[in-house]
């Protein structure tokens, strides 16, 4: 079992792969089963399933999960 990844909108990521204009960082835009990530160096953004992101993520650059700008936790 892996945990899936906590990823949320606002999120920096730097992937594997890079845009054709030579950028390696994204923002994320939108998620769900399907995320929209916007290259950061040429601004144009594109649709990916979420196991390709996750697979291609080196590493978060900054995420809105973490200690940074974090959203209110709330009990549900
Ligand atoms: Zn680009």
């Amino acid at each position: 079992m892996t945990m899936p990844m906590k990823l949320y909108v606002g999120d920096i990521l730097r992937l594997k792969k890079t845009h054709p204009c030579g950028g390696a960082e994204w923002e994320v835009l939108r998620t769900g089963m399907d995320f929209r990530v916007k290259c950061l160096k040429c601004g144009h953004s594109v649709m990916i399933s979420r196991v390709k992101l996750e697979k291609d993520i080196k590493k978060v650059l900054k995420s809105m999960g973490g200690d940074v700008a974090a959203p209110p936790e709330q009990d549900q």
